[in-house]
């Protein structure tokens, strides 16, 4: 562990055993020191705090910054004028780059749960940051039981990931292969479920890393008798479950089972504790549930969507950014002692498609596979895909650039995802309409075919 993490480390123990006092005055700091940087050192900060004034500035006197907005101004936004927009998209549409430093720094793109695609680059400094809030999730989640059946396991690890992006999840692994090559399995949000049984069953980890959605397709097979494996943990991203099916999973693998929330703009967000809560991790973030206006709502009620800070990425400042999630927050303390706030998050559920396999049975796939095939194309830039029917599938796309050859692109991708999952005959077609919206904005990026009794 580098001297830098170590420090990060014990400062984020300190930080919890001061409670909410400590933790406060370290987001001030922090707060305080971002702007300061990011009107200094960022174009678009120093336009847009012109009217500010000076330190110290109170978060709610800052715009609210979205990621369309952001993304439209990435070279006045970035604080080292060396990074150019054009070079972080020529190597973002490079999946032989996934992992590989940009200008000395990590880049990692969004996965389109939320319409406009994102490029994030981060310093070392936020990438040490991330670690050390990892350290302080794992700390929380394992005891001295869990920890030796890992060390006994010698840390075998499965991730379940989208390959071909560059996701915040494939970058990590690509830091991760580097120094334990033959401790890491690899598996793709593609692979048929067989597949995955097959490989997770020759590799037996004892840590796994999959998408929630997947988890809960493991855990059946689990129960069934086909998949055999004994983790300690379950590291579960990206997509809510309904709550019982935590406890589900953990049965299942007798393990546990952690959840954590965040985005690929606010890396250390949240991460869940056994009383199944997430905890803010306000000391490295800033986060406000708020209304349609942007005015904070009440603990406990259910929030319109929430503006979060990033606090240790000094390269590409995210400040008061509009995450669009709907969150609600525990007005009482959780019962797990967290000095953390505790939320929930409504409308990031999985969704997952069920199809109706050739010969009548059930194949059901995981909503990531289509957001890890659909994300990485470079020219789209929305998409949906909607279930019409149990054996057919309309996908929607809003085109930048040539449609014809984005749409063959697209075309013999789904082909062949589906044709791996045995899903030959379902059949699919471009709709002529753009993407749709819900009433909040947000564009569902996959919409089930409902049938009664399934796709609650
Ligand atoms: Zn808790």
């Amino acid at each position: 562990m580098g001297k830098n993490l170590l420090g990060l480390v014990l400062d984020n123990r300190r930080a919890k055993k001061e409670g909410p006092e400590g933790i406060g005055r370290r987001q001030r700091e922090r707060l305080g020191a971002m702007i300061a940087f990011a009107r200094a050192n960022s174009p678009f900060y120093r336009k847009l705090y012109a009217d500010l004034p000076e330190q110290p500035v109170r978060l709610e006197h800052l715009p609210v910054a979205t990621k369309k907005w952001l993304m439209g101004e990435f070279d006045q936004w970035v604080t080292d004028r060396s990074i150019k927009f054009a070079d972080a998209q020529a190597f973002a549409d490079d999946p032989s780059k996934v992992g590989e430093r940009f200008h000395g720094y990590t880049l990692a793109t969004t996965s389109g749960t939320s319409g406009t695609k994102g490029i994030f680059v981060y310093d070392d400094h936020a990438m040490a940051v991330t670690q050390s809030i990892a350290a302080r999730m794992l700390m929380s989640w394992l005891s001295f039981g869990d920890l030796f059946k890992i060390i006994a396991g010698s840390g075998r690890m499965a991730m379940v990931m989208a390959k071909g992006g560059h996701f915040a999840s494939a970058v990590a692994a690509a830091a991760l292969k580097r120094r334990r090559k033959d401790k890491l399995l690899q598996l793709s949000v593609h692979d048929p479920v067989p597949e995955l049984v097959a490989s997770l069953n020759d590799f037996q980890p004892v840590l796994m890393t999959p998408y929630a959605s997947i988890a809960s397709l493991l855990a059946t097979e689990q129960e069934q008798g086909r998949l055999h494996i004994r983790p300690a943990l379950l590291a579960l991203s990206a997509e809510g479950l309904a709550p019982e099916e935590y406890g589900r999973i953990a049965r299942a693998f007798n393990a546990k089972v952690g959840n954590s929330y965040a985005s690929t703009e606010v890396p250390c967000l949240s991460f869940s504790c056994a009383h199944g809560w997430l905890h803010v991790n306000t000391d490295w973030a800033t986060f406000e549930p708020v209304d349609s206006e942007f005015k904070r709502v009440p603990k406990g009620q259910v929030s319109h969507t929430v503006l979060v800070s990033n606090l240790a990425n000094r390269l590409q400042p995210v400040l008061r950014y509009d995450l669009g999630d709907s969150v609600i927050e525990r007005p009482d303390p959780c019962p797990c002692g967290s000095p953390f706030p505790a939320i929930r998050v409504q409308g990031r559920a999985s969704d997952l498609v069920r199809f109706a396999g050739p010969g009548g049975q059930d194949v059901t796939m995981p909503p990531m596979a289509f957001y890890a095939l659909l994300d990485p194309v470079p020219g789209v830039d929305l998409y949906q895909v909607v279930q019409t029917a149990p054996d057919a599938l309309r996908v929607r796309l809003a085109i930048s650039g040539d449609a014809a050859t984005v749409w063959q692109r697209v075309e013999a991708d789904m082909r062949d995802l589906l044709a791996r999952h045995g899903l030959g005959h379902v059949r699919f077609e471009r709709g002529d309409e753009p993407p749709e919206q819900t009433q909040g904005g947000k564009i569902r990026p996959i919409i089930p075919f409902k049938v009664k009794g399934l796709n609650p």
